[in-house]
């Protein structure tokens, strides 16, 4: 007997005929003597719907009221999906995240979770319930709900799996598995049968929407065996996350390719080359909790500097103006502009600590297609670009066939 959480995405709740199909099988991990605990998303679309409807009412929703109405989605799939469970004769309860007591910090719409009370779940596991818990959702410790930033439910459920000591954690989503890019870009893209965690963790943190990178970054700390699976077929091994250390079978050099078009580029012009400037341009954005992911520093040459650096679109205007009341005048920079017309393209592989030339190879494909790459960021197993947005899926198809993911 195993004990293993499902998560199911909001293509897999969408109407009432998949949420059998969850239940059918749940039903068949029952039968075969485990215990299963799920998570499940709001149907899909519907987290959006209500984050528009919040908008009608305020342009830059309240966030604590915000959370309040987009965790709602969740509610409504978890008592849905324990209905279709009973009806199949499995007893099962549904519970939301504060009332199984998932407790986050106050981070409102991107709230971390600190700690989680396992001991209703584990009762009624033991008294033969399926738990059906709301992913994407918490409470603090003031009891305020809370929810975790946008594919949060990912994180919920390797979270519970961590907490409870499972021993599988089975993500089950619209496609059947990670891919060596998005198949919608390059319809060549592979299924992986198995990724690290480090290279899932890049990729997720590059762009690709298959997991929140939370939850790989928790499924890395906590080590929870983690699966990729479609809720669509009932068969199929999906990908398995695994660690490194694991792992004897010969790397590819690259693994996959992912992208974003949610970034955008602010640039600091002619600020002065001296101690304290990068802290006294990012410091404010840190402090309104914005998040940064490139940072480029010129070196200078007339004693002053270009600082660039990229945040999500959304944040673009709330960090400009951070910049132009805060620190425009007292660093002394003569221009400040946003650019959202880009996108980032990123090679991830753990091949590349043991081979040269990943990065020249990069750039010679893209020069060969009159790509401008505008900034360029590295860690040991990724390289990322900065491009012109409209170049993009022209960026990603090359590249796939460069470093031939298309190869069987
Ligand atoms: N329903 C939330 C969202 O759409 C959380 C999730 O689906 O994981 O982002
Ligand atoms: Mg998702």
């Amino acid at each position: 007997m195993a004990l293993i959480v499902q998560k199911y995405g909001g293509t897999s709740v969408a109407n009432p005929e998949r949420i059998r199909n969850v239940a059918r099988r749940v039903a068949r991990y029952k039968a075969m003597g485990h215990q299963v605990v799920v998570v499940v998303s709001a149907m899909s679309g519907e987290t959006n719907k209500l984050i528009s409807l919040a908008k009608e009412l305020m342009a830059e929703p309240d966030p604590r009221e915000l959370d309040m109405i987009i965790s709602t989605g969740e509610q409504v799939t978890i008592g849905l999906t324990a209905l279709a469970l009973i009806e199949l004769g499995i007893k099962a309860k549904s519970y939301t995240g504060a009332q199984v007591k998932i407790l986050t910090d106050d981070a409102y719409t991107k709230a971390r979770i600190l700690n989680i009370d396992k001991h209703k779940l584990k009762a009624d596991l033991d008294a033969g319930y399926v738990c059906v818990v709301a992913g994407f959702q918490g409470e603090d410790a003031n009891g305020n709900i809370t929810t975790l930033g946008r594919g949060g439910s990912d994180t919920t459920g390797v979270a519970l799996a961590a907490a409870l000591g499972a021993d599988e954690c089975q993500i089950y989503t619209d496609v059947d598995g990670v891919y060596t890019t998005d198949p919608r870009v390059v319809p060549e893209a592979r299924r992986l049968k198995s990724i690290t965690f480090e290279e899932m963790l890049e990729l997720a943190s590059q762009g690709s929407k298959v997991l929140q990178i939370r939850s790989v970054e928790f499924a890395g700390k906590y080590k929870v065996k983690l699966r990729v699976l479609s809720s669509f077929e009932e068969e199929g091994d999906g990908t398995l996350i695994t660690f490194e250390e694991e792992e004897n079978m010969e790397q590819p050099i690259i693994s996959g390719i992912a992208f974003n078009r949610d970034e955008a580029k602010i640039t600091v012009l002619g600020v002065p080359d001296k101690p304290g400037i990068a802290y006294q341009i990012l410091g404010p954005i840190a402090d309104a909790n914005i998040d940064v992911d490139m940072i480029i520093q010129n070196t200078g040459a007339d004693g002053t500097t270009d600082f660039t650096f990229t945040v999500h679109k959304n944040e673009m205007n709330k960090a400009l103006n951070i910049l132009r009341d805060k620190a425009q005048s007292h660093i002394g920079a003569r221009e400040i502009s946003g650019d959202d017309k880009i996108a980032k393209v990123s090679v991830v592989g753990v091949g590349m600590r043991s081979h040269v030339g990943i990065a020249s190879q990069m750039f010679r494909t893209l020069a060969e297609e009159g790509i401008n790459i505008r900034m360029i960021s590295t860690s040991e197993i990724k390289i990322a670009v900065v491009v012109d947005e409209k170049y993009l899926e022209l960026a990603v198809r090359v590249l796939h066939k460069a470093f031939e993911l298309d190869a069987a």
